[in-house]
């Protein structure tokens, strides 16, 4: 904002034009500069030469749940391809209705667990804040969100939540995801509270002590996946570096330090990480800590040589970890249909073109973005 406001006031603008831009840019019927009609044309045409509107250059999206889950596989200027999914739950008894979006931190990623399309994949590179942010920019201006025309910045708070569980490693771009943080937050731009962000890391120690001190309200999930480090060295293979005794510490600094739940995830392979041994174990690390487990049956990349646990041993698991006091939730594996797990959809798109369009929703067809 400081940057367009030294722009404008360059330009003999007044200083009210920078929040009027803001306001204008994240509005969900906008789609580029040209509609921002509140402004003069001709300061709107020197807008659009000095200013790009999106860092994405081609979206492509597909949808699955009738509707309730979508994924976008986004095109960014150098060719790179990353991954964004909105998941709608709707009301269900008294739990209100939720959405999710689920963003990227980086194209591809460098820690390469085994069971992850993304970790496959490679390395690609960093995200830059404004490419974080634009996955999220992308959902606005889709009736998926359905933020309606009387949209304001922060407006909608508290009525979707954003999970940095796509693409990446978030706490291997540290600097640049909490620069976008910062930015989601901002009463100008989305407004959106930090308590409604979360960070998911495979265990970037120094990472999570600087969220301890510069993101205290943001949510932090720690992708575990295993109680012993002998098999957590093969699934997510940073393990070498910060084992599991040093990621739960981080956890546990985290949790006494901010007063926050930090979330465990444990994506349940058959026959590898779900027996009744590994369970105690777990429920030995996520004792006596404000901590939660949050079981996710494999969703399989294709020529994977695991599959998810079947349901008997998911709930046997789950009746350990109750035993032993530690809060549990299984997550329901949305999207499968549309390969919605980390990195998958980019996988099966690789080498071909975008087609670049929205689909229909429902019956209705909407406007290619
Ligand atoms: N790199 C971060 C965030 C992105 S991955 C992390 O690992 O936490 C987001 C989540 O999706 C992680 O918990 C990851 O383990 C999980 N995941 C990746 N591939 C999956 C698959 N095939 N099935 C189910 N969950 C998967
Ligand atoms: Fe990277 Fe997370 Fe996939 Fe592991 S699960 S390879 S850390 S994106």
């Amino acid at each position: 904002m400081p940057q367009l406001a030294a722009w404008l006031v360059a330009r003999g603008e007044p200083v009210y034009r920078a929040r009027q831009v803001m306001a204008g840019i994240h509005h969900p019927e906008v789609t580029a500069l040209a509609d921002l009609t509140e402004l003069p044309r001709a300061l709107r045409s020197e807008l659009a030469s000095a200013f790009r509107f999106s860092t994405i250059a081609v979206t492509h999206v597909i949808e699955a749940d009738g509707g309730l889950t979508a994924k976008a596989v986004h095109e960014l200027e150098d060719g790179q391809r990353i991954e964004s999914v909105l998941m709608r739950t709707p009301a269900r008894g008294a739990a209100a209705a939720r959405t999710t979006i689920c963003i990227s931190s980086q194209a591809g990623c460098a820690v390469g667990c085994p069971f992850c399309a993304t970790g496959q994949a490679g390395f690609g590179r960093q995200l830059t804040p404004a490419e974080i942010v634009d996955q999220v920019l992308h959902w606005h201006r889709t009736p998926w969100l359905a933020l309606g025309t009387e949209w304001r910045p922060g407006a909608h708070r508290g009525h979707y939540n954003v999970v940095f569980m796509g693409m990446g490693e978030p706490l291997n771009n540290a600097s640049r995801v909490f620069e976008a943080v910062r930015l989601l937050n901002d009463p100008d731009r989305l407004g959106i509270g930090a308590r409604h962000i979360t960070v998911s890391t495979s265990g970037v120690v120094p990472g999570i002590d600087r969220m301890v001190d510069e993101l205290p309200q943001v949510n932090l999930a720690i992708s575990l996946h295993a109680a012993v480090d002998e098999l957590r060295d093969e699934l997510v293979p940073i393990n070498r570096k910060w084992p599991i005794a040093a990621v739960i510490e981080a956890g546990r600094r985290f949790a006494d330090r901010t007063g926050r739940r930090v979330s465990i995830e444990y994506v349940m392979i058959d026959d590898l990480n779900d027996t009744a041994t590994l369970a105690r174990a777990l429920a030995g690390l996520a004792r006596g800590w404000l901590s939660h487990v949050n079981l996710i049956p494999l969703n399989p990349t294709p020529g994977s040589r695991w599959s998810g646990s079947p349901r008997p041993r998911i709930d046997a698991f789950v009746e350990i970890l109750r035993e032993a006091g530690v809060p549990v939730t299984v997550r329901d594996t949305r999207g499968r249909e549309i390969e919605a797990a980390c990195g998958q959809l980019h996988a099966q798109l690789a080498g071909r073109a975008l087609p670049g369009r929205l689909v229909a929703i429902g019956s209705a067809p909407v406007g290619a973005t």
